[in-house]
């Protein structure tokens, strides 16, 4: 029974075209992080089995998908994108009650998703080739996009229908099948992703989903014979691990991967926009984003202004439940997460960093049903410490000062990851020097290290992925296409081209 005293309600799979249950029979219950004791929903605890079947009508549907014209693939991405928009309101607050976020950000993961559905759209009429002149006479030379063939898509839990739609929506007109497995902690809004695409009568088998953990259907999935791409989006663990696996099938796989993204503050920064930057930065999604501000680095001028009027800041920031519009910050996602953040901030003080705001699991009033914690600020954080090092996924921002703006960019990419990254200042030449020198594939100026538009290329350098691209204009080119080059020649005769192919 839910909170209401209704029945909670139980989810299914969707594969080829139709709504089952797991063949193992068992459920994971999709919960509030804002308060633990409400399930939304049951989902499908599904492993190998499940998985097989969603391979199997996915092959079988790849080629009447892949041989349809890819414009009329693409209306249903169209009609897709409307549907979202008129049930916006009803998906961001569902997003929010199993994920967390605030409404006005579940709304804006939602509208990412629209964004993305509506820019591919115009890719099922676009999505452009090369034609280029012969080394002969009387030849013709082309290469054009065919499909891959049968896609998984994997998910996180923190952008529950943006990220899917990224993936989804240039894999579809590309012409790919799909078999998606979201993040067990937000199966609703993938739910929810799936049955727009029913409702636009996609036809059965191009879209499957199974629910279920990564360790049994997610790890089905990447060892699949059947299935020719991972479009993996998570933690750089689960990455590397994935990347492992797909290497010894020589299976297409893209990862995008974990972030440690700095902003740099140059003395002549104007203070107030960067506390306003920070603060959305850092604490935004209660810093559970890939690319959210996790390392500020001062310069000892503006230093002590920033930190005053920083500190001040925070100390305000309301937490609560994210549907509440009083509620700047929701609660972290999970129990495993809360201990986590926990552990990093007491791992923290241990090294000597200096905690300043924050630091503990909030347990005031009806925080204590939910996994809060306060949003958290150390300074005199060291680059040798863990807490400079790693990515912790939660309202923790570490500040270090430095000297010189040369200082501060080679700090800033003393780091196995090069997601986002961020400088604030006035001077034209600093800000160039910045964006040539940080190693991240995304640089703001005057910016935090958040707020990616769907249509420029997404992702990043190091360790924070395999040097794949996402964003609507790119991603179907680097990722969910093959080239097919094609040579006609109307000579009539064997002519030799200069080459030695
Ligand atoms: P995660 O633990 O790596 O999980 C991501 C997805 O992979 C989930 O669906 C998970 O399933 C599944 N998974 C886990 N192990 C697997 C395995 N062995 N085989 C197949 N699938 C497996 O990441 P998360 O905790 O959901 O998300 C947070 C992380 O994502 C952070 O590191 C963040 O930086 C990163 N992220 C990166 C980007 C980017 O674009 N660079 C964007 C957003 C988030 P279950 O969790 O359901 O078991
Ligand atoms: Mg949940």
């Amino acid at each position: 029974m839910g909170k209401s005293g209704k029945r909670t309600r139980e989810y299914l799979n969707y594969i080829g075209g139709k709504w089952v249950a797991a063949a193992s029979g068992k459920r994971i219950a999709d919960r509030n992080p804002a308060d633990r004791e409400e399930v939304i929903g049951w989902f499908p605890d599904s492993d190998e089995r499940d998985v097989n079947e969603a391979v199997r009508a996915a092959r079988e549907a790849f080629p009447e998908w892949s041989a349809t014209p890819a414009p009329k693939r693409a209306e249903y991405l169209w009609k897709a994108a409307n549907l979202l928009i008129e049930k916006k309101q009803e998906f961001a607050r569902d997003m929010t009650r199993e994920m967390g976020k605030v409404l006005k950000e579940a709304g804006g993961d939602v509208q990412e998703a629209i964004d993305t559905a509506q820019y591919i759209y115009g890719e099922g009429r676009r999505m452009f080739g090369v034609v280029t002149p012969s080394e002969l006479r009387n030849k013709f030379n082309l290469a054009y996009r065919r499909p891959v063939g049968v896609v998984g898509v994997i998910s996180p839990w923190n952008f529950p229908m943006a990220i899917p739609m990224w993936k989804i929506a240039p894999a579809l007109v590309c012409g790919n099948t799909v078999v998606f497995k979201p993040s067990m902690y937000v199966p609703l809004s993938a739910h929810h992703l799936v049955e727009v695409f029913e409702a636009v009568g996609l036809p059965p088998g191009v879209l499957n989903l199974v629910h279920g953990s990564g360790s049994r259907a997610g790890e089905a999935i990447i060892r699949h014979p059947g299935v020719d791409l991972i479009s993996f989006t998570g933690s750089t663990e689960s990455g590397r691990h994935i990347l492992e696996v797909c290497a010894h099938g020589i299976k297409k796989v893209s990862v995008e991967l974990g972030g440690k993204n700095p902003i740099i503050v140059l003395d002549d920064a104007d203070e107030d926009l960067v506390v306003e930057g920070v603060l959305w930065g850092a604490f935004g999604t209660t810093g559970q984003r890939c690319t959210a501000t996790s390392r500020l680095i001062l310069q000892k001028g503006i230093a002590p202004r920033v930190m005053d009027l920083l500190v001040e800041r925070v100390k305000n920031l309301r937490l609560g439940d994210g549907l509440d519009p009083r509620t700047d910050v929701g609660p972290l996602i999970n129990e495993d997460q809360l201990k986590r953040v926990e552990s990093y901030v007491k791992t923290g003080i241990k090294e000597g960093a200096r905690l300043v705001v924050g630091g503990k699991v909030a347990r005031k009033g009806s925080l204590a049903k939910g996994y809060f914690f306060e949003p958290t600020i150390f300074t005199d954080v060291k680059r040798e410490m863990t807490l400079w090092r790693e990515e912790i996924f939660g309202p923790v921002l570490s500040v270090a000062e430095i000297e010189t703006a040369e200082e501060a960019i080679e700090l800033a990419n003393d780091t196995r990851y090069g997601l986002s990254s961020s400088v604030y200042t006035n001077d034209i030449a600093r800000a160039f020097q910045a964006i040539e020198s940080l190693e991240a594939g995304i640089t703001y100026v005057n910016a935090p290290t958040i707020g990616a538009e769907v249509h420029l290329p997404f992702g990043g350098v190091k360790e924070t992925g395999n040097g794949h691209r996402e964003g609507a204009a790119f991603t179907l080119l680097e990722i969910f296409s093959e080239w097919k080059t094609v040579y006609i020649d109307y000579s009539g005769r064997l002519q030799k081209a200069q080459g030695i192919d």
